[in-house]
């Protein structure tokens, strides 16, 4: 390739499924054991990505929360969702969001009670995981090593997180920010690779010095270059197409990989859903309506594709391991 040749980035498409009952727990709303109700991501948003998907002939990665795969009903979804080619992988059991203070043992069965779970109701066993909040730590890590995953898709490697943190306190009662510890990453997420990595649970943020049976694929959430801003599709809906166009642009211009994260409640108006917090924040971030969230999905998947090659991540891993030895 020359110099001049442009960037195709591997375009890693990636939707996380958080439920309602796991949006409101993240804010403090809500029953932590509401999980039972109907939930319209998965009678609505997982079927929309689904036919957006097939609309342009691509497949993606969905994480799923464990506890929600013992619903027969969300079981059945996700199972179509794999037999129609797509990915199921590993989003926790129950998504903590502090789940950065965790220690091992809390972590391990978080790892491993969902693996069993997806397992269970799809048939197929994850080869990648991705915790709550973006939280990366060794703990996350040795976890999902033990669990023989192929690759950990955990870290935003933002500098913002304490930012995101702070804004994402607006929405809780009285701003409060205890029980989020971790969330959206350590301090040292900061100065991590913003390029896929083989890390090693001693050191999470920084590549291993010689790759081995120790370490692990990480495959970093897409951030802006240089300010690492994030630019996921919440993100996009919340600040407008006219800057998530110009963000996607840099990133595709620079990246190697480009994996991008869409959230089930992306495809979801604020008249499907209930609960979630509301204000001039929350009308921007969550309660816009369906077809204005529809487009900016639609436009942000057209661009990713006309700038870069789509591949699962799974298919990623397994190209990326196979250099390993
Ligand atoms: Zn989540």
């Amino acid at each position: 390739m020359s110099e001049n040749a442009p960037n195709v980035p591997a375009v890693l498409l990636q939707v996380d499924l958080d439920s309602l009952w796991a949006i409101r727990q993240v804010y403090g709303l809500g029953n932590p054991d509401d999980f039972h109700a109907d939930d319209p991501v998965y009678d609505l948003a997982v079927e929309r990505f689904l036919d957006l998907f097939e609309s342009r002939g691509v497949r993606a990665t969905f994480f799923a929360i464990g506890r929600d795969c013992l619903i027969e009903s969300r079981a059945c979804v996700l199972s179509e969702a794999a037999a129609r080619g797509h990915e199921i992988a590993n989003h926790s059991h129950t998504h903590p969001i502090a789940i950065g203070s965790l220690g091992l043992d809390a972590v391990r069965e978080e790892v491993t009670a969902a693996q069993e779970a997806i397992r269970a109701a799809t048939g197929t066993t994850p080869r990648g995981f991705r915790s709550p909040g973006y939280a990366l730590t060794p703990e996350v890590l040795q976890s999902v090593i033990e669990a023989g995953l192929d690759y950990d898709a955990s870290l935003l490697p933002t500098c913002a997180a304490r930012w995101l943190r702070l804004a994402g306190g607006l929405f809780r009662k009285g701003g409060r920010l205890s029980g989020t510890e971790g969330q959206y990453g350590a301090p040292q997420a900061g100065r991590a690779p913003t390029s896929p990595y083989f890390a090693d649970p001693s050191d999470p943020w920084n590549p291993s010095l010689a790759p081995s049976s120790r370490s692990l694929l990480e495959i970093p959430v897409a951030v802006t270059p240089r300010l690492r801003l994030p630019v996921h599709c919440s993100i996009a809906i919340g600040l407008g197409w006219a800057w998530t166009r110009r963000a996607l642009d840099a990133v595709c211009r620079e990246a190697p990989a480009v994996a991008y994260v869409f959230h089930g409640i992306d495809l979801l108006g604020g008249d499907e859903t209930t609960g979630l917090p509301g204000g001039v924040l929350g009308r921007r971030a969550f309660l816009q309506p369906y077809e204005r969230k529809r487009r900016i999905v639609g436009r942000v998947l057209d661009l990713l594709l006309d700038r870069g090659l789509p591949i699962l991540s799974r298919d990623f891993a397994v190209v990326r391991c196979s250099e390993k030895t």
